[in-house]
């Protein structure tokens, strides 16, 4: 049906890819070679203007390399046919790009019917996605038009659109950024969890730096001009910035995101010993920044760790605080 894809998540190199605009000087994308492991999701960040989307879109050849390669799964994008290529990459843009006039299933078969699945065979995978995407019963969704979804689920149909053909690579500009502060966790949430089911090799351009945090295995920091200021994982990043600009760029907060990345079952706070204080109960889960708000919200003096009837552990404002000292002390 879809031979000419292979499923499996293929690995990105980056080999010197050079862009240079035929009205600007100055290159926007200079000599980056970076390596995106099979499988894994690498957030593009950088200041406005750094080449995040040009670094994106040289992949898929909307736009076209001025010099060095890159290759997908050891094979260079300038040996495939662009519209070929493109098929094999899904592409997930800000307003989704969801045809209005079209049901939602009509969206998601568009590029499995040009490449003649059988109409049965094609609503099937259309059903299938909307279930992996969370928008479940299928059936409910799928004969809806676009416009009868909230903001959130036309962004998951977009997912899923991307997904139709089972591409290797999936390429994401801005992913979540026109949702509102709740919905844009929600579906973070659902892209990381599906991701952990389909493996799918991403990179993803974003403004947000927490997003990166949260998302990325690996984080690539384009500095003006299109260079390649670091490339590392978020923990390694935010402990050890690589320079100045990398330091200045993660900001003053850079202890308190370091906090997002611990969570209380790493920190693994001693059981209770004695009776249990009347604190608010958080799943071991939770990261330590989310239990520093949880605390200055509640305004007490510490969490209780699982079941507030049974917890697990203890974690007082003090151990927070030091915990968060520590931290800062460590990524200075
Ligand atoms: P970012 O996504 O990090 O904001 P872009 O990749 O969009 O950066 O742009 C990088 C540089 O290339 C900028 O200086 C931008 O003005 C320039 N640029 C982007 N697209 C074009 C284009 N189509 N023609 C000319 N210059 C462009």
């Amino acid at each position: 049906m879809s031979s000419t894809y292979q499923a499996g998540p293929a690995e990105i190199v980056y080999d010197n890819a050079t862009k240079r605009y035929p009205s600007q000087p100055a290159p926007a994308l200079n000599r980056l070679s970076l390596t995106v492991s099979a499988g894994e999701i690498c957030a593009l960040v950088g200041p406005s203007g750094g080449g995040k989307t040009t670094a994106l879109t040289l992949i898929n050849r909307m736009t076209e390399l001025s010099g060095g390669d890159i290759r997908i799964g050891g094979r260079g994008i300038r040996e495939t046919d662009p519209i070929a290529l493109r098929r094999g990459i899904g592409y997930v843009i800000q307003h989704t790009g969801l045809f209005p006039h079209m049901s939602v299933a009509a969206n998601i078969k568009l590029v499995p019917r040009i490449l003649k699945w059988s109409t049965r065979a094609a609503r099937k995978r259309a059903l299938e996605l909307l279930e992996l995407v969370g928008l479940s019963p299928a059936e409910q969704f799928a004969d809806r038009y676009p416009t009868q979804l909230s903001g959130g689920q036309q962004q998951r149909v977009g997912i899923a659109r991307a997904l139709a053909v089972d591409p290797p690579v999936m390429l994401m500009d801005e992913p979540f950024g026109a949702l509102d502060p709740i919905t844009r966790g929600n579906v973070q949430q659902e892209f990381l969890r599906l991701h952990a089911r389909i493996g799918k090799t991403t990179l993803f351009v974003t403004h947000d730096l927490d997003e990166a945090i949260l998302m990325g295995d690996r984080i690539a920091i384009l500095h003006e001009g299109g260079t390649l200021a670091q490339y590392d994982t978020p923990e390694t990043i935010l402990r050890n910035p690589a320079n100045e600009f990398v330091a200045r760029f993660l900001g003053s907060e850079r202890s308190l995101k370091r906090l997002a990345l611990t969570t209380l079952a790493q920190l693994s706070p001693s059981p209770p010993s004695g009776p249990v204080p009347d604190w608010p109960a958080a799943p071991p889960a939770t990261s330590l920044r989310e239990a520093l708000a949880i605390i200055l919200a509640e305004g007490c003096d510490g969490l209780l760790v699982g079941e507030r009837t049974n917890p697990t552990g203890l974690l007082s404002l003090d151990a927070l605080r030091q915990a968060s000292t520590t931290e800062a002390a460590r990524s200075r």
